[in-house]
């Protein structure tokens, strides 16, 4: 550290207090140049970055809302709850640990779909229509085709499709901000 009295480099702490929350710890110091003493504190950064939503506003990290979209998803399938919660615990992480401060909800939407993908294929068309909004409609309907091209009839791709649909309507109803 350097000090704040004579700008010198070298300090020895002399003492050192962890907050009774176990969030932050203060460590007394002094200059090895001038002998006057100062705090310093260290706390645990925010791990989580802030949302930046498609029309530009910032919003906390919201675990539960990104579940409540992928269990909506998942609708009559065969996926366990327990198994979107961990998915989405897994993408959380994997954010957290990005260090990022800020985060576009496209980014964390991308990193949703490929494991979604290996959950599910109709979850998947469902959940992506969701983020339709968030991403390129042209790689969207890309997507949609190599699924369609894909498919081997054992999902029944028009009702998949108005599924989709159906959802889509609601979710951006449902994320249109409130005046
Ligand atoms: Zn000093």
């Amino acid at each position: 550290m350097r000090c704040p009295w004579c700008a010198v480099y070298e300090d020895k702490v002399i003492e050192t207090r962890v907050s009774k929350d176990g969030t932050e710890i203060r460590r007394r110091r002094e200059c090895e140049g001038c002998a006057r003493r100062y705090t310093t504190y260290e706390r645990i950064e925010e791990s989580m970055p802030l949302v930046i939503k498609s029309d530009g506003r910032r919003e906390p990290f919201d675990r539960t809302k990104i579940e409540r979209g992928l269990q909506a998803s998942i609708a009559k399938r065969p996926v366990s709850r327990q198994k979107i919660t961990a998915l989405v615990l897994e993408v959380e992480r994997e954010v957290g640990e990005l260090g990022l401060s800020e985060i576009h909800s496209r980014e964390i939407g991308e990193r949703v779909l490929p494991r979604l993908k290996a959950v599910d294929h109709v979850a998947y068309v469902r959940f992506a229509s969701i983020y339709r909004d968030f991403r390129d409609l042209e790689g969207f309907e890309k997507e949609l085709d190599a699924l369609r091209s894909e498919d081997t009839g054992r999902h029944a791709l028009p009702d998949l499709a108005k599924d989709a649909e159906g959802e889509a309507v609601t979710s951006s109803d449902r994320d249109r901000p409130r005046n």
